[in-house]
């Protein structure tokens, strides 16, 4: 597949709110974008570190995915997303080679993006999420 950089962090918090003195007061980066994606039953905010950014996962639903990590695991790294070329054929590239697919075809996420999970079983307990701006 075409990897082309990190497009974003995801990180579990339990508030948004209260890790903004941290994200904003101690890093001195700015939140740009508070975003509600229903499906995942999450609050995402956002942060721009050069390409990169730094999604927040506060969970809107303890039965939602970020709320079941949060209980399992606590606040913490959540998944690493790469933006990539042709999310549909890297998908099938993965599934080609071996990788178990959370998502056999790239469904919408937050800012509009085409996004696809892959399972951490078979990425070495990364959860991986590919992403492609079909925007630009
Ligand atoms: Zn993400």
């Amino acid at each position: 597949m075409e990897i082309t950089h990190i497009e974003h962090i995801g990180i579990a918090v339990k508030s948004i709110e209260e890790s903004l003195p941290y994200w904003e007061g101690v890093l001195g980066l700015k939140c740009y974008a508070v975003e509600e994606v229903k499906d995942q039953k999450v609050k995402t905010a956002f942060f721009m570190v050069g390409q990169t950014k730094i999604e927040l996962l506060e969970s809107t639903d303890p039965e939602g995915p970020i709320g079941k990590f949060i209980e399992k695991k606590g606040e913490g790294i959540h998944h690493i997303a790469f933006a990539t070329k042709n999310i549909e054929g890297a998908l099938e590239e993965a599934a080609s080679k071996g990788i178990q697919l959370i998502d056999k075809s790239p469904r919408l996420g937050a800012e509009g993006l085409h996004i696809a999970f892959l399972h951490p079983k078979s990425t070495g307990g990364v959860l991986t999420e590919l992403c492609e701006n079909k925007q630009k």
